[in-house]
């Protein structure tokens, strides 16, 4: 992530998710694994996300052209070209490179909380980066899982290895949704009462929410 304000560092995010978005599309085309294509519909929620942060304070969005690996900051057009092109060696290779943008995410992330816990504390800014972050966890275990089935690992190259480990220790989360509840509910039919809840979220193995 670059130096700069914090006005600077949530364009780069916006175009950090894409970036993640434009990868994972590009490898779901190349190794139709469903992970890639899951994972890119939670990037386009993460680039929505920061999208409507900059739109409510009139930050002008560096995304004018939403083609899949155009980008507006060099450094990441470059990244988009070599990872896609590492990922497209093998099938392990694209998932390491998941891995990769996740561990990549949760420092920038990190860093960026940072500056806003120093700056402004604008919550609805500190918010976005939680919900971003959760989801960047969620997609590492994805991609670590999918790595452990295939009998490979991934070794952190942004976040501490402690960290790493402790994420992949750690269950899926249900991130920010913004609902609560999750299709918990009662009420009487004609039966007499009745309750029941509805999708726990847990163990449905593809784990790629938000
Ligand atoms: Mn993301
Ligand atoms: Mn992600």
């Amino acid at each position: 992530m670059t130096e700069g304000s914090i006005q600077s560092q949530l364009q780069y995010l916006r175009e950090e998710e894409k970036l993640a978005r434009d990868v994972y599309l590009t490898l779901y085309q190349r190794w139709e694994l469903r992970i890639f294509d899951n994972i890119a519909g939670a990037e386009q929620r993460h680039m929505d996300r920061i999208g409507a942060v900059l739109a409510a304070r009139q930050i002008p969005d560096p995304v004018t052209d939403d083609s899949v690996g155009v980008f507006q900051d060099a450094s990441l057009g470059a990244l988009y070209q070599e990872l896609v092109q590492r990922g497209s060696n093998s099938a392990l290779d694209a998932l390491r490179v998941g891995a990769q943008i996740e561990d990549l995410d949760l420092r920038d992330l990190d860093l960026l909380r940072g500056r806003v816990q120093e700056q402004d504390r604008d919550q609805d800014v500190l918010a976005a980066v939680d919900a971003l972050a959760c989801g960047s966890r969620n997609h590492l275990r994805a991609f670590a899982r999918q790595l452990t089935n295939r009998g490979a690992t991934y070794a952190p190259r942004y976040i501490a290895a402690e960290r790493y480990a402790s994420i992949l220790a750690t269950e899926h989360e249900r991130c920010g949704r913004g609902h609560g509840g999750g299709g918990r509910g009662h009420g009487r039919g004609p039966g007499g009462g009745g309750h029941g809840r509805g999708g726990g979220g847990h163990g449905r193995g593809d784990c790629t929410q938000m």
